[in-house]
């Protein structure tokens, strides 16, 4: 079987090592360059989307903002999965959150804002204090503003003017802050006949918008409660492949933050912590196979490695450590690789994540500090 996957990072890198034991082989296509290039190596295997195209079984996609005229070729050679609208969705804060309310799913209220007399209503509607996004282009936090005050009002509106400005189809996208205790995701798969399975939830922690420190947890009322939202939205999607489902906890309440129509950086420690991770079963799914056991196996946390490109020898030592590398040059707060780490309890794993904090470095995994200080 021959998988094209849209992007070339590390999403499809970790679809190739995933696939490779079954016979699944994955190319990449730079949606830039439109190079054709292999996920690990990166060396370029040919040109052009037309080419890509005819020489895959199936066509997906490891991030969600791809331009739409390369969506629509790719929807028309009747090989795409999980389909371009859930791509387009999770690529459009308006889409996602329109698609969010058709399914029925809780999320923060909101608005959208095109213009200075929008503002003010979103104001009105949303109330203050109210977090700011624009609609595409957005992700780990970037493009957002924070209104606290009415006295901000006109700073941000500045700024935000000139974002809607640079692109025609821009807009902004007003949420109502949301108090959460906590942040969580569900990582989980829908098969061709409407199989679903999910992970165990995630409980994420974020520095700066980005995902720093992820562990699975055990908490059947909320899973119960996350597992009911996704089936709703994978199922208003007619969606094949692996979803991810970002949301507030507030109170043991659920709302939905995000939607990412894509194997999710909260799903990497089912690489060693559940029965099948969750690139073989993006694979299986989009391939027609049956889906694999998303059980937890062992309790597992994963550290994100952002912005360094080497690590103590130390960790190699540490059992229940897993070092996994990008492969990528290092830049400064770049996704440069993960470490998952397990163990057979909970006791165990807080024991471990404070070793852990003994050997890195305190600016660089302040997440892993900050859970040491804790415990
Ligand atoms: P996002 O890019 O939407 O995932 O936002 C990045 C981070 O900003 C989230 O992980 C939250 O920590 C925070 N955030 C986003 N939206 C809200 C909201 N409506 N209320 C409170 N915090 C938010």
């Amino acid at each position: 079987m021959q998988v094209l996957v849209l992007g070339a990072g590390q999403l499809a890198r970790m679809m190739s090592l995933a696939g490779a034991p079954l016979n699944i082989n994955i190319s990449a296509f730079d949606v830039g360059s439109e190079n054709i290039v292999h996920p690990l190596t990166q060396a370029v295997l040919g040109h052009g989307l037309e080419n890509a195209i005819e020489q895959a079984d199936v066509i997906t996609a490891e991030f969600e903002h791809i331009p739409h005229h390369i969506l629509d070729v790719c929807e028309q050679s009747g090989k795409f999965l999980p389909t371009t609208d859930a791509i387009k969705a999770g690529g459009d804060r308006r889409i996602e959150k329109a698609l969010l309310d058709n399914a029925g799913v809780k999320n923060a209220k909101y608005a959208v804002i095109s213009s200075r007399e929008d503002f003010t209503k979103a104001i009105e509607h949303v109330g203050m204090p109210m977090v700011l996004k624009s609609a595409l282009g957005g992700y780990d936090g970037k493009g957002q503003w924070r209104l606290k005050s009415a006295d901000q009002v006109e700073a941000i509106w500045a700024e935000m003017e000139a974002c809607i400005a640079a692109t025609s189809t821009q807009a902004i996208v007003a949420e109502e802050f949301v108090p959460f205790n906590r942040e969580v995701s569900l990582v989980g798969a829908r098969g061709k006949d409407g199989q679903v399975e999910v992970y165990p939830l995630a409980e994420n922690v974020h520095t700066d918008g980005v995902l720093s420190l992820s562990t699975a947890i055990e908490d059947a009322g909320l899973q119960e409660q996350a597992k009911a939202m996704f089936t709703a939205v994978a199922n208003s999607l007619d969606y094949v492949g692996v979803l991810a489902l970002e949301f507030f906890d507030v109170d043991g309440q659920l709302l939905v933050n995000e939607i990412a129509p894509r194997v999710h950086n909260s799903g990497h420690w089912t690489q060693q912590g559940a029965v099948t991770c969750q690139f073989e079963n993006h694979l299986r799914a989009v391939c027609g196979l049956p889906l694999g056991s998303t059980k937890l196996i062992r309790k597992t946390s994963m550290i994100n490695i952002l912005g360094e490109d080497s690590l103590p020898t130390s960790l190699f030592a540490m059992e229940g450590c897993h070092i996994h590398w990008y492969g990528k040059d290092k830049r400064p707060g770049r996704k440069m690789g993960h470490i998952n780490v397990c163990a057979d309890s909970n006791e165990e794993l807080v024991t471990k994540l404070v070793a852990l904090a003994r050997e890195l470095d305190k600016e660089a995994y302040p997440a892993v500090h900050a859970f040491a200080a804790q415990h």
